[in-house]
């Protein structure tokens, strides 16, 4: 998000009107089977937006059956992969030219700033679907030489219906990651976006529509998780399931896949990404990315560099730097073009924060700066950032998914290794040296499926992500994305 960030400068614009908004099944916008809905709220004020039709069990059926159909169609089985690449580049086109507008949605409904929305989240959105339209007709098996007088060659075919449950702190990026890799592969598709951040993936749906995808192949199931996204993960008819959000809800989702029909399983989950400062790096890239990397989406992000080791002859420098840093954010209205850091998602995250940042100060770690809920309108709280912090602490160990910033001490390489690694998480990591073997070094001793050198937070649709260990099982983005979309069928003929 780094480079993108800088790539576009932000315009101002008001926080968008929207009207009550239906799911999309198989080409048609329809209300909840139950006629239920739920509110959508502006974290930023509290304030409802919009209701939104609630989708549960029945609806999930009536998605999973018109994507079923839709994938057995000539429509979409015997399309060309040309012709899914031009869809796809249709789609990319259609959500570039309405890039402000899903900014301003995607601002109002998840409280992030919207010039970043719009550099960050837009463009990456509109790189991804681009990225993954060249890969439409670019999905080769091999031949297989085999003993005997045989001819073998394998084939990609697509998974078959996928069901797709995502998180609200990048919702339409998110989407991108999955739909991206999907629809390349010929798969249709069962969407539930987070509920607290339905409105874009509605929006981007209606972009599909416009684009031409035949129906049934994206549909969209606003809803709860515990019910929509249950039933996405427990149906005997979804192929695959791909989750992006918490590690205990990955665990409900990998059971539920199991329990039902063994569909094949990706997930997208936690981090406590260390992020390692040697005293030789470039200190003022170093801080930079440091700030960056922890509170970036109001520090909203799976792979937080919420573990700052910083080598003790910086240290202190380094924490004057970024507590200063954090003093001048402008927290406000994610419309108003001054503002750097938004709400935090809803009150129960906000919660969430303020319950891990009284636990720093009662396990001892020094409050630098920050620390508390700002007014009590909309869910705001400060930059916060903790020294004197152990391992053992728990804001060391758990997923905080706010803008509380750890900084812990280090004497040298291999102590730093070997404590960047004691977690449960594999995310990703970054290390900031002037010393290249050192770089490297690290870089291959970290267990961690990402690793930034002198950077952070740089996202490429074609770098692959995705986690170690408790962060995940497969990778997104990139070619290996479409690993989690294609089965490979091996073909033997007797000649
Ligand atoms: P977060 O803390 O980021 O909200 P969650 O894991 O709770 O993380 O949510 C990520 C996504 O998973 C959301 O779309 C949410 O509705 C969905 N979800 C939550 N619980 C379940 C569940 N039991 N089964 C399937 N999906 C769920």
């Amino acid at each position: 998000m780094a480079a993108a960030v800088a790539e576009k400068p932000a315009k101002s614009v008001r926080a968008p009107k929207v009207a009550d908004q239906k799911m999309l099944i198989d080409g048609k916008w329809v209300d909840a089977a139950s006629g239920k809905t739920f509110e959508t709220i502006n974290p930023a004020t509290g304030e409802v937006i919009c209701r939104v039709a609630e989708g549960d069990k029945a609806d999930v059926d009536k998605a999973v059956a018109a994507a079923r159909r839709a994938f057995e169609s000539s429509a979409w089985s015997r399309m060309n992969g040309s012709d899914r690449a031009r869809l796809m580049h249709r789609f990319a086109d259609l959500i570039e030219s309405h890039a402000d507008e899903l900014a301003a949605l995607e601002a109002l409904d998840n409280g992030k700033p919207f010039s970043i929305a719009r550099a960050a989240d837009l463009n990456l959105v509109v790189k991804c679907y681009r990225y993954y339209a060249g890969w439409a007709d670019k999905l080769c098996g091999k031949t297989v030489p085999i003993d005997g007088n045989y001819f073998c060659y394998t084939r990609l075919e697509p998974v078959g219906v996928v069901g797709q449950i995502i998180p609200w702190n990048f919702p339409a990026l998110m989407q991108a990651w999955k739909w991206g890799p999907a629809l390349a592969a010929g798969n249709t598709i069962v969407l539930k976006p987070a509920e607290q951040t339905p409105l874009t993936a509605l929006a981007i749906a209606k972009l599909a529509q416009e684009a031409g995808f035949p129906d049934g192949v994206i549909n969209v199931i606003p809803g709860f998780g515990p019910t929509a996204g249950a039933a996405i993960s427990n149906h005997m008819d979804v192929d695959k399931v791909a989750f992006t959000g918490e590690g205990s809800t990955g665990k409900i989702v990998m059971t539920a896949a199991a329990n039902s029909n063994l569909k094949r399983v990706s997930l997208e989950l936690g981090g406590k990404s260390p992020n390692i400062i040697f005293a030789d790096a470039d200190l003022d890239a170093a801080t930079a990315g440091a700030f960056l990397g922890l509170f970036f989406n109001q520090g909203q992000c799976c792979c937080a560099g919420s573990r700052l080791f910083v080598e003790d002859k910086v240290h202190d420098k380094l924490v004057d730097r970024l507590a200063g840093m954090a003093k001048s954010q402008k927290l406000g209205d994610q419309f108003d073009p001054a503002t750097t850091q938004g709400p935090q998602v809803d009150e129960g995250q906000m919660n969430r924060i303020l319950g891990y940042i009284d636990s720093g100060k009662t396990e001892g770690a020094d409050c630098v700066t920050g620390g508390k809920r700002v007014g009590d309108r909309g869910y705001f709280v400060e930059p916060t950032i903790f020294t004197n912090v152990q391992d053992n602490m728990k804001i060391a160990r758990e997923e905080i998914f706010g803008p509380v910033m750890q900084v812990m001490r280090f004497k040298d390489a291999d102590e730093v290794i070997a404590r960047g690694n004691r977690t449960e998480f594999g995310l990703a990591a970054a290390v900031w040296t002037s010393d290249i073997k050192k770089a490297h070094n690290i870089a291959h001793s970290l267990r961690a499926g990402t690793v930034w050198v002198n950077c952070y937070d740089v996202f490429d649709a074609a770098a692959p992500f995705g986690g170690y260990k408790t962060s995940g099982i497969g990778r997104e983005l990139g070619e290996y994305a479409l690993e989690l979309y294609t089965e490979k069928k091996t073909v033997t003929v007797a000649l």
